[in-house]
């Protein structure tokens, strides 16, 4: 008798014991630390590619782009082959859309990366500055690539170089009283054909808001150079649209022209459109984006990140950036083929496929120089969990927490995001009651569950990250 009794005493106090060691395990002791701040105020809808050629995006969490080249790929008229053989298993992985490098003759000919443009109508099909095809291969080629891309449903994206022409004739040229190379009558495809009188300065006036490299700077308020980019129906943009079939517009350099250029592309061509306007400044980003109606690559988010990451401030991540200004009109990198400055890379992916915006993932991250079973977890986690607006959670220099509040029963996300060499933990306020919820990176094996007032426990590992969503 007496022995259970005592045994009786010892289980008592044993529970007794645990339930206040519960209690006080389950108590969000941090709560203060967290002021949640709004950065997105919008219906939560899908990133949509936007206007009338555009696909809007299978996806909950909208699609991902791929930067399907970076600076000097192979030469020899290989590289068409080689993007095309990727196709499968970039839909496989969720990836949405493509773009292209410049995909006609150059001056350069077979060497040429395209950005320095002779004949807008030469895929690799004309004997011109020195060889058929262009260094990416054949229009044959392309028209393949362009094919297999959709039939599995990705979209194509070219890039557009307006500012400035390379390769042509000197020719004595009346406005600057010497010799100019503006003497493209020559042209192999004979269409477009330009002149002295198509390139600044010329007899409607001497400059734009930009020139580049000393190479001849095309002068867009020309109705001869209006009718061959936008209006004639085999003019370049409708070309491009209804015979090669490419799907939207990365424009080149376009701090080298007025934003009413890609404006009246974007009106009378259609389709996804973004412009490389090289610059950190959000209010200037918003301004273009605004006034030639076009999305915009996110230069802010993209040097902010650098600061972040690599500074070790992760707080800067709170600062002003374009998709913040707008998500719709932002497209997100972190890196491309003219810059690569971040080191921590898996963080700043972590970051823009969590986050809103666009993002791009740059052709040599994925296929050649980060772990790609990541970045496979990380597109999936963005396309079918980067749901709804964004609420910054916490930030210091070495932790960031942010929410991705959820839109249309998609339950959204939160991803912590460690940059210091410990695991961390802390306590956060979710959308999510009494329920389940999970690290769909497998960084974390905890399966924490909620309290009725939505507060839970999350971790991360070191130099790392985890992303939290309801386990379902
Ligand atoms: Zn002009
Ligand atoms: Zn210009
Ligand atoms: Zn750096």
């Amino acid at each position: 008798m007496k022995k259970i009794s005592h045994l009786f005493t010892f289980l008592l106090l044993y529970f007794l014991f645990h339930s206040c060691i519960k209690k006080e395990e389950t108590e969000p002791l941090n709560q203060n630390e967290i002021i949640p701040i709004q950065v997105t105020q919008h219906s939560g809808k899908t990133f949509s590619t936007g206007n009338k050629l555009s696909k809007a995006s299978v996806y909950p969490g909208g699609g991902v782009m791929i930067q399907a080249f970076y600076w000097d790929v192979p030469s020899g008229g290989t590289w068409w082959d080689t993007v095309a053989e990727k196709i499968p298993s970039w839909q496989q992985a969720g990836i949405e859309s493509i773009w292209l490098p410049p995909a006609t003759k150059g001056q350069n000919g077979a060497y040429s990366m395209g950005y320095d443009p002779t004949d807008y109508f030469d895929f690799g099909n004309y004997n011109q500055n020195g060889s058929v095809e262009t260094r990416f291969g054949s229009k044959t080629e392309l028209v393949t690539l362009i094919t297999t891309a959709h039939n599995y449903g990705i979209q194509v994206f070219a890039d557009i170089v307006l500012n400035h022409n390379s390769g042509g004739q000197s020719e004595y040229n009346y406005f600057t009283q010497s010799n100019t190379w503006t003497d493209f009558s020559q042209i192999a495809s004979g269409k477009f054909k330009r002149s002295q009188y198509d390139f600044h300065p010329n007899d409607l006036h001497s400059n734009d808001s930009g020139s580049f490299g000393g190479f001849p700077d095309l002068c867009h308020d020309k109705t001869y150079v209006q009718d061959w980019l936008w209006n004639r129906s085999d003019g370049v943009g409708k070309y491009y649209r209804d015979v090669m079939k490419f799907d939207g517009w990365r424009f080149d350099y376009v701090k080298g022209f007025e934003p009413w250029v890609v404006k009246e592309w974007n009106s009378h061509i259609g389709g996804f459109s973004v412009g490389e306007y090289w610059d950190s400044n959000v209010n200037t980003l918003e301004w273009w984006a605004n006034s030639a109606n076009s999305s915009v690559f996110d230069f802010a988010c993209y040097y902010k990140m650098h600061d972040a990451f690599d500074g070790n401030n992760l707080s800067l991540l709170k600062d002003d950036m374009m998709w913040k200004r707008n998500p719709f009109k932002a497209v997100t990198f972190v890196s491309n083929h003219d810059t690569n400055i971040i080191y921590n890379k898996m963080l700043a992916y972590a970051y823009i496929l969590t986050h809103e915006g666009y993002p791009t993932i740059f052709y040599r991250d994925y296929e050649e120089w980060l772990d790609k079973n990541k970045m496979n977890n990380l597109i999936w986690i963005h396309n079918y969990k980067a749901t709804g607006t964004t609420t910054i959670l916490y930030a210091d220099n070495d932790e960031y927490i942010a929410r991705r509040n959820g839109y249309n029963g998609n339950p959204g996300l939160i991803v912590y995001l460690n940059n210091s060499n410990n695991w961390l933990e802390r306590w956060v306020p979710t959308n999510w009651y009494s329920t389940q919820i999970k690290d769909f990176t497998g960084n974390s094996n905890w399966y924490p569950t909620t309290q009725s007032g939505g507060w839970v426990k999350i971790q991360a590992p070191p130099k790392s990250y985890t992303i939290w969503s309801v386990n379902q």
